[in-house]
């Protein structure tokens, strides 16, 4: 693995050019929300495979994603069900239908390539979002939020759409591609579906067929959807962070947060061990989010920074000692407004020097 395309200063490159990115996509992401209203979140499994904006050919910002091992959540949890209600109350106020992406991913090609959170096994990791699809309906019915279970294959990057009464669409097989044939396989899919959310729903669709298409036409070899993930991020705001093969994305919503980083800095470990990484390169990123920089939300996001900081260091310190002395660490907070990650803190292990 080439040197310059890990460590710290990669990734503040690689955010730059996301958050100019994402800044450059303002007018156009206005426009996309004039034209398709519904809000839309992505649960997902950390695996730094998974970026649906890329998948779907749709603008940064549109998605939300929350991310967490396996892609395992349960409104149970008390900051995930705080977080996931502020989002669909904030959606309601603005008169907005939620439309919920609950995910499982697996590889046609080979289980192995499936979801390390399932132990490769895609009928458990299905099942689980089959459960956490019914406890959204339990929640929330049948109204303003929409919940639909998908399957993210990760060799074709193809989306599979569960439908009501167990039918479902693999899109690498479908041959629909019109705005009309999309929408009209929507209905039949989700009979109970609003007609704004199939709308909604259609360009996203579209867009992973024409994803589809592009990862076919170029090969893609699949050795780049191997587990090389090289950063361990642990926070909120990293949707910047979206480049195959780089990141483990922990969320705080788990309770049992610690075992979710103790996880995940095992399976970095293993990355490592099986020669996948330069150890040279090996990064904990955290971060905090914010919106408004005069108010107690952007020291808050400070405070949490640092101390997810401190605490997954204390976790792999106890549990993954090996790794400790690999680790650079870069520290930091996300202005959700541009996407932009400010540095607070950055250790570089081979000078042990602090910079604010
Ligand atoms: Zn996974």
């Amino acid at each position: 693995m080439n040197n310059l395309n890990t460590g710290i200063d990669y990734l503040l490159d690689l955010n730059a050019r996301h958050s100019q990115a994402f800044m450059d996509l303002a007018t156009e992401r206005r426009r996309y929300r004039g034209e398709h209203p519904t809000e839309i979140a992505a649960l997902k499994c950390m695996d730094g495979r998974l970026h649906l904006p890329v998948m779907t050919q749709t603008a940064l910002g549109i998605i939300q994603p929350f991310r967490n091992l396996g892609g395992i959540f349960d409104l149970g949890w008390p900051f995930f069900q705080a977080a996931m209600n502020q989002w669909v109350e904030y959606s309601i106020s603005r008169g907005r239908y939620c439309l919920v992406f609950v995910t499982y991913h697996f590889a046609r090609g080979d289980t192995h390539r499936g979801c390390r959170g399932f132990h490769y096994e895609t009928d458990a990791a299905r099942n689980a979002a089959i459960k956490l699809k019914e406890q959204f309906d339990r929640v929330y019915g049948k109204g303003a939020v929409v919940s639909i279970v998908c399957g993210i294959e990760t060799d074709l990057d193809a989306l599979i759409l569960h439908g009501e009464n167990d039918r479902s669409i693999d899109l690498a097989n479908t041959k629909e591609t019109s705005q009309l044939e999309v929408e009209e396989m929507l209905r039949l899919l989700y009979s109970s579906m609003p007609e704004r959310v199939i709308r909604d729903l259609t360009p996203l669709v579209r867009g992973n067929i024409r994803h589809i298409a592009e990862i076919r036409a170029s090969n893609r070899p699949i050795e780049e959807s191997e587990h090389k993930e090289w950063v361990l991020a642990v926070g909120r705001g990293f949707d910047w962070l979206h480049v195959i093969n780089t990141a483990f994305i922990v969320g705080p919503f788990d309770p049992n947060l610690a075992v979710a980083i103790e996880t995940a800095a095992r399976l970095l470990k293993n990355n490592f061990d099986e020669g996948r990484i330069d150890p040279s390169g090996i990064v904990l990123l955290t971060s905090g989010v914010y919106r408004d920089e005069a108010g107690p939300e952007f020291r808050l996001a400070k405070e949490k920074a640092l101390f997810l900081s401190k605490f997954t260091l204390d976790i792999i310190q106890d549990k993954v000692p090996d790794l400790k002395p690999h680790l650079q660490i870069l520290t930091g907070r996300t202005d959700l407004n541009t996407r932009k990650f400010v540095m607070i803190d950055r250790l570089d292990k081979h000078t042990k020097q602090s910079v604010a």
